[in-house]
């Protein structure tokens, strides 16, 4: 049986790292990966570009009871010490509104300078192996797949990720081993996801993208809001707009809270209610056709999907429902869709310095498995190389 100082599991963004890390701290390591393959979620990041830091990255943008452990870890490995990480693999890069990305526009490229730079200080990364049980004794860890292939280590790094994408690795196969240790996983529900509505304007206007406000209603009142793309899908809507206001609607549907949730749609931002009231009047008073009503204001299908409403002419109901129309959200799309995972492995149960569990020593944590989730924007990654550059090290 193959002995280890450290077994990385998974090999993912913060695996990956946390194994050139471990290995720079002067330790015998396994990256373990379920795929056959390393880092396929980091290739589809950012579109495949892969926005793989932020500008401004600071504690305030993550979920409050994560901020302490953020505060710490990016006071370590914050946007400095993460670019001065990339820059030393060879890795160049531009920001575009404060989102970093590679300079090749290829997400390859961030997997490329990690791969080449385990290779060069000869870390293994198995692949294939699933890891399916994980027991403790004196004598350390012992980790094994569920081909039944045995590795044994002093110390773990779980950096399993969520449990969003299945399809690029990561399914929630690891928190049933957190939860033996003795730690609490808050229910993980998808986050930056799309949602499915019942309304029958979706059947008007799928595939209409459209700039619009959108907020996120729990109960009735304002939980978060984002101004960007809508996009009406088949079943409801997407978009970036509505991707950012996801987490909110997503804990209220899928942690059975009771709460009531909809979407709250500015259609047309650009526009006062009151002056698209008086442009509308004096359309109606010039005799246009209600399907012409909304003619150059929004696209044409928007003729159609509010065809009922256009048909009444009054326009302080036209203008009111433009500006404030509300979706109920029957549900997410769930884990196929989903960009990030909200919730994880409770993070005031690790020790901030090191991301060491704090009821299980030699077990550290790092990357989405925890209940750290920041925004889209590069945060996220930002946070799976911090925490991974840091699980990595030795006390
Ligand atoms: C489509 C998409 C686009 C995204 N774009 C961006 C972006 O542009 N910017 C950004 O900041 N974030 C982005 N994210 C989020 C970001 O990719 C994740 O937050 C980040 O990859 C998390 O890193 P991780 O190492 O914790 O987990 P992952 O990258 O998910 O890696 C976990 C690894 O563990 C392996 N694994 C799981 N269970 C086992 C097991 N039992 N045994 C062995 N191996 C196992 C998995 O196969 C996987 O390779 C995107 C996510 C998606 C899905």
């Amino acid at each position: 049986m193959q002995k280890f100082h450290t077994v990385v599991i998974g090999g993912g963004a913060s695996g990956l790292v946390s194994g050139i890390s471990a290995k720079r701290a002067g330790n015998s390591i396994v990256i373990l990966e379920r795929l056959p393959v390393a880092g396929k979620k980091l290739l589809a990041c950012g579109g495949g570009r892969c926005n793989f830091l932020n500008e401004k990255i600071d504690e305030s943008y993550f979920n409050p009871s994560a901020r302490e452990l953020i505060r710490s870890a990016f006071s370590r490995f914050g946007k400095i010490g993460i670019l001065r990480f990339f820059e030393e693999l060879g890795l160049h890069y531009y920001s575009e509104q404060g989102r970093i990305f590679p300079v090749t526009n290829q997400a390859s490229s961030v997997l490329k300078v990690l791969e080449l730079e385990l290779k060069k200080l000869d870390v293994p990364v198995e692949l294939g192996f699933e890891v399916a049980d994980i027991t403790s004794s004196r004598q350390g860890f012992l980790v094994i797949s569920s081909t039944n292939k045995r590795v044994i280590c002093d110390k773990i790094i779980l950096a399993a990720g969520g449990r969003s994408y299945p399809a690029l690795g990561s399914n929630g196969s690891c928190y049933k081993f957190c939860r033996d240790f003795g730690h609490r996983v808050i229910a993980p529900v998808p986050s930056a996801v799309p949602i499915e509505i019942s309304d029958k304007s979706c059947h008007f206007l799928q595939g209409q993208k459209i700039f619009v406000c959108a907020k996120s209603l729990i109960n009735g009142k304002i939980s978060s809001q984002a101004a960007g793309e809508l996009l009406f899908t088949r079943y409801g809507l997407s978009g970036t707009a509505i991707l950012d206001i996801s987490q909110d609607l997503s804990i209220a549907l899928n942690r059975q809270t009771g709460d009531r949730a909809e979407v709250l749609v500015d259609l047309v931002p650009f526009i006062e209610e009151p002056d698209l009231k008086s442009e509308l009047a004096l359309r109606v008073k010039k005799g246009f056709e209600p399907l012409n009503l909304l003619c150059g204001i929004l696209p044409d299908k928007f003729g159609l999907a509010f065809g009922d409403l256009l048909k009444t002419k009054d326009p302080d109901s036209i203008a009111a429902e433009l500006k404030h129309k509300i979706f109920k959200v029957i549900r997410t799309r769930g884990w196929n869709e989903a960009e990030f995972t909200c919730g994880g492995v409770d993070s005031s149960e690790v020790n901030f310095k090191s991301l060491e569990s704090k009821f299980k020593k030699g077990l550290y944590f790092c990357g989405e498995i925890l209940d750290v989730q920041g925004p889209r924007g590069g945060y996220n990654l930002a946070w799976a190389f911090s925490s991974g550059l840091i699980a990595g090290l030795t006390e």
